[in-house]
């Protein structure tokens, strides 16, 4: 089963708790026991698994303006946004998860984020699929 979530992003950096609707969505497909595909069709946007604490997530927004966002790259020329090109490379735009019991299995600390790194957005698309083991 594929499904398609869209989300308005507000800032230029942002991670965005979308971990409700992702359960909402595998509880909805039937899938008790399998895969789950999250995939970011955007080349400046990203999916991370990691903990919703508020100072991480100032952290990772630090992170990725110290790694990232230092200037002096060839495709600022373009459409000035080399570095969430380059970030959303390097921390990828797809994850896949276990499913049992028609649940994703994750740990306590692991949140699921759509991150923004060339925000703010109004459609951006989080593209999900279950996949049933056989
Ligand atoms: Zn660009």
């Amino acid at each position: 089963m594929l499904h398609e979530l869209s989300f308005t992003t507000n800032n230029k950096i942002e991670l965005m708790d979308i971990t409700h609707e992702i359960e909402e969505f595998v509880k909805e497909s039937g899938v008790e026991e399998g895969r789950l595909l999250i995939f970011v069709p955007h080349a400046t946007a990203a999916v991370i698994v990691n903990e919703h604490e508020s100072g991480l997530l100032n952290d990772y927004v630090k992170w990725l303006k110290k790694t990232f966002y230092t200037g002096g790259w060839e495709h600022d020329l373009i459409d000035n946004n080399a570095a969430a090109h380059l970030a959303s490379a390097f921390i990828g735009c797809s994850r896949t998860l276990p499913v049992r019991e028609a649940r994703i299995v994750r740990g306590t600390w692991q949140n699921i984020f759509l991150v923004e790194l060339d925000g703010p957005r109004k459609n951006r698309k989080v593209v999900l699929q279950t996949i049933k083991k056989v």
